[in-house]
């Protein structure tokens, strides 16, 4: 037998048994985003590598070990997407969408990054994210914390998710305070653990989420960036906070909490799940009011967030919240030839008069009993039988299979009369 070739390691089918819960999750986010105003964008899968180097960032996890980057046969280099929001930026600049307007956008697909796959973490993966433009007030950095609460009720995770949020001022402000940050960290270099101290001068925020126990040592009594912060930025991540409060939301502010990458600046976020081991972050988020004009256009205020849907999905099959339905409502089968003829006509019928209802005509001929073996393995409410005597007598034969309802035997012409109940 020829060798069967596998999958990529990390990249992952989604099985027919899997699909119905990802349609759930999909199109709660549809609804979702439709009932705030936002219009979906699509980008494409690769990119140049630049854009990418230059909006998440040179000393980051995702640019310097994590990102699929080839050269195509022009030589140009090009990447496979790691994260939604460089796109969404590139796509807006390019076609004139930003400036001086708002946009409220979201997106859904594919991403990529090379990391050791784990149970919520792969190599290709899906994110859900929002992205708004041209709005500097903290009253949509709430908005988009609200929506996403507001998935969590839709897809009844509320209790098993908890936010997260911080602020990282301004540039100006995160520029004083990475000075005092070095200085302090410099005089405990011994103490860092070997990535930390790499970061040290190229990203020493990044120390501060570091999961080394002896590192966490040190920034336990690290310089606090709050302390350093001016009155407007206090003032844009108390009005976030004093919107959450009067929507009852809860959330804790944690000022270790500053995102891997570097574009954000005042307010991050991050929802977390203890219910999935380690990956628990399952929607992160926030402000970033400098890369439009970082990627060529004009200076445009930005905040937005991105959601790992495999953690989701995770999450629902192991609370068991799915309620998806079966793929199949009402299955005809047929005993001959010129009856199967006709079930198939019967079929088309159905479904012009009730395309709510899934019909599913059976093929492949074999006798009564191999039939409705696979009408009921097909999930479907009802079993439509059609022989010689039924379709002599324009009739159908209607046999429930989910209940001990005697079958009975009505005109072809109240067919969809009599379906109509099995429509939601
Ligand atoms: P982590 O700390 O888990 O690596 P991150 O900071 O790299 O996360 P972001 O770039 O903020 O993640 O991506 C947003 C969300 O996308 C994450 O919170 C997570 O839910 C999801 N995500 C990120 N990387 C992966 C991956 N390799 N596989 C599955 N989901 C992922
Ligand atoms: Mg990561």
């Amino acid at each position: 037998m020829a060798k069967q070739i596998q999958a990529i390691r990390g990249m992952n089918d989604i099985l027919p048994s899997q699909t119905p819960l990802w349609q759930q999750l999909e199109n709660s986010i549809r609804e979702l985003t439709a009932s705030y105003g936002y219009s979906e964008i699509r980008t494409p899968i690769v990119e140049s590598t630049d854009l990418f180097k230059r909006s998440i960032g040179e000393v980051t996890d995702i640019v310097e070990k994590e990102m699929y980057t080839f050269d195509d046969r022009n030589g140009d280099s090009l990447t496979l997407r790691p994260e939604g929001t460089a796109s969404t930026v590139r796509a807006g600049n390019q076609h004139g969408l930003l400036y001086n307007q708002e946009q409220r956008l979201w997106y859904m697909g594919q991403m990529f990054r090379h990391e050791r796959p784990q149970k919520g973490r792969y190599r290709q993966f899906h994110q859900f994210g929002v992205e708004v433009y041209g709005i500097a007030t903290p009253d949509i950095d709430a908005e988009v914390l609200l929506m996403s609460a507001r998935l969590w009720q839709k897809m009844g995770l509320t209790e098993y998710v908890n936010l997260e949020i911080n602020t990282l001022g301004d540039s100006e402000e995160r520029a004083t305070y990475r000075e005092a940050l070095v200085a302090y960290l410099e005089q405990h270099i011994d103490a860092l653990d070997d990535d930390s101290k790499r970061r040290l001068h190229s990203n020493p925020l990044r120390v501060l989420d570091s999961k080394s126990e002896s590192t966490q040592a040190v920034v336990d009594n690290a310089p606090k960036l709050i302390d350093f912060l001016g009155e407007e930025t206090k003032a844009h991540f108390e009005g976030v906070c004093a919107r959450l409060d009067a929507a009852g939301i809860q959330y804790k502010i944690n000022p270790k909490l500053v995102r891997g990458l570097d574009y954000y600046n005042r307010t991050v976020f991050e929802w977390v799940t203890h219910s999935l081991g380690a990956q628990g972050t399952v929607l992160a988020g926030g402000r970033y009011d400098g890369l439009v004009a970082q990627l060529g256009g004009k200076p445009t205020p930005a905040v937005g967030f991105a959601s790992g849907m495999e953690r989701l999905v995770l999450l629902l099959e192991e609370l068991q919240q799915a309620q998806t339905s079966a793929a199949v409502d009402v299955y005809v089968a047929a005993m001959g030839e010129p009856a199967a003829i006709q079930a198939s006509l019967i079929a088309e019928n159905i479904r012009e008069q009730l395309p709510q209802l899934k019909v599913m005509t059976h093929c492949g001929g074999g006798n009564f009993k191999k039939q409705m073996k696979r009408a009921d393995k097909s999930g479907a409410q009802v079993a439509l039988i059609l022989g010689e005597d039924e379709l002599a007598a324009k009739q159908v034969v209607i046999k429930p299979l989910r209940n001990e309802q005697p079958q009975q035997t009505i005109p072809m012409d109240e067919l969809a009369q009599y379906l109509s109940q099995y429509c939601q």
